[in-house]
């Protein structure tokens, strides 16, 4: 009798499970059926945005929306992770529908690669460029840094994995090289190790934005910051700043972007493509309004060492929730070596190491030793390259103003970033001219922004180089 009983619960709770599932069948094919409304309606707004010229993606209007329906969520008990994922995925069916027949945007970076593939291609054909596009010093690689990576060879019989986190040496040195210029405590755990500058903005950005997460970028900028975030999936919010302010940052703009809440901001001082360094007082205003709206502080200080002014570091302000990153590419001028690294809080810094141990496992230790030799070295190398390459930039200022150019004079790095005499003028069809017709590289402002009627030149070359090709490029301009 009992296992009658049974079997009839049994039937009875199976019943109620089918008619549980009917009803969540039910369910899906209503959100599917508002899916297509949206559809429909994004579809609409995309038609009525390209007639009036929008562009797809409004970051501000972007943030009302996410914010209303997370508050939505939370209204029906929906919790914020899951609401976050469902509204990423929803903006992101909304651009995909939006950018369908716009004409396609090359990214910036996209654009620097391939200029430099184009030139690098030229030169192979037998070509005599002169590259005052590439962001390379070009002096000769210390020394102690070639005989350093020769010995390891020689007396290691293999070279084997390391830990994901550096060798402790390379580790120990930079802690000790930032303690003694910052006055700063920090340790192994507050360092990693890169294969690049580049590898360690990728990490950082990766590891603060998630999917539709806003930074804030003062431009121009390297163009690298703005295709990590994107890959990272977040928006960009540009803080243009102009040549008329002397490229400096106007902070009521940046705190009408801070209150749009982006997760990040990027520094860059000295700065790629300007040379310019922020004074101390910005960088301490910065810094206050990073703190004030609770924004990670993304400071690249890789042409820390280019500079003929004081530069303030990311490191004095330990207050402030930031990373820090710098390479030994320029400084020491090995950038095909490909070493960097991260300053961070521990657990930040952990998060990054994760990265590295998935994608990586290690730098190899030659190159990590010979980074530790750079750090080492006591000749005269490193410092005489970069005093070469900063005459250069004074000679390359004189040209550029003989020439009638507008630009403001580069206190660090060794770029310069001049505005084109003739208005409206457009700097990608210009350095191709100069390209095809005068044999030289050079960037056009739209890589770092918007920045049509600018170029920017690395004076890098040796010093007649340089001269000539400046001079080319004042031809140039004058037959334009
Ligand atoms: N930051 C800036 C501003 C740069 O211009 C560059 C290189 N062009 C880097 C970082 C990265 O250099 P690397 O990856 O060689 O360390």
């Amino acid at each position: 009798m009992w296992g009658r009983l049974f079997g009839v619960v049994y039937e009875l709770k199976n019943r109620d499970l089918a008619k549980l599932r009917r009803e969540l069948r039910s369910a899906d094919s209503d959100l599917i059926a508002i899916l297509a409304r949206r559809d429909r309606l994004v579809r609409k707004i995309g038609k009525l945005k390209k007639r009036l010229n929008l562009a797809v993606v409004d970051p501000a209007i972007e943030k009302v929306a996410i914010d209303s329906f997370i508050a939505s969520a939370a209204e029906v008990g929906v919790d914020e992770s899951y609401a976050r994922r469902l509204i990423s995925l929803v903006v992101g069916r909304s651009v995909e529908i939006q950018r369908r027949g716009r004409r396609r945007v090359t990214g910036r970076d996209s654009m620097l690669k391939q200029l430099s593939e184009m030139m690098l291609k030229a030169e192979r054909k037998g070509r005599r460029l002169i590259r005052l596009d590439i962001g390379e010093p070009r002096f000769r690689t210390p020394r102690a840094v070639i005989r350093e990576a020769k010995r390891y060879f020689d007396r290691t019989p293999m070279m084997l994995y390391g830990s994901s986190a550096g060798l402790p040496a390379l580790l120990d040195a930079i802690a000790q090289r930032l303690n003694r210029q910052y006055g700063t405590k920090l340790g192994r755990s507050n360092i990693l190790i890169f294969p690049g500058g580049r590898f360690a903005i990728f990490a950082s950005i990766l590891t603060t934005l998630s999917s539709l997460d806003r930074v804030a970028i003062c431009q121009p900028a390297w163009p690298a910051y703005e295709s990590c975030a994107t890959f990272a999936g977040g928006r960009i919010l540009a803080v243009p700043t102009r040549l008329e302010d002397h490229w400096d940052i106007d902070l009521t703009a940046l705190e009408e972007t801070l209150r749009l809440g982006p997760k990040m901001i990027v520094l860059n001082s000295p700065n790629n493509p300007t040379g310019k360094v922020l004074s101390s007082n910005m960088f301490d205003e910065i810094m206050e309004l990073a703190r004030k709206y609770r924004t990670v502080v993304l400071s690249d200080e890789v042409y820390a060492t280019y500079s003929s002014v004081p530069v303030q570091s990311v490191l004095e302000h330990l207050d402030t929730e930031s990373i820090y990153v710098n390479s030994f590419s320029k400084e020491f001028s090995m950038t095909g070596w490909r070493v960097a690294y991260a300053v961070a809080h521990e657990q930040r810094i952990a998060r990054m190491r994760r990265i590295v141990e998935t994608s990586l496992t290690s730098v190899p230790e030659v190159i990590q030793r010979a980074a530790l030799a750079a750090l080492k070295d006591t000749s005269a190398d490193a410092v005489t390259g970069r005093s070469s390459i900063r005459k250069r930039l004074n000679m390359a200022c004189e040209e550029l103003s003989r020439g009638g150019f507008e630009f403001h004079p580069p206190e660090g790095g060794f770029y310069v970033f001049p505005r084109m005499r003739r208005k409206g003028i457009d700097s990608e069809k210009f350095a191709k001219y100069l390209f095809d017709k005068y044999a030289v590289g050079v960037l056009p402002g739209t890589v770092f922004g918007e920045y049509p009627d600018f170029l920017r030149l690395a004076i890098t070359e040796p010093e007649a180089a340089v001269r000539t090709g400046i001079r080319r490029i004042v031809k140039a301009m004058n037959e334009w």
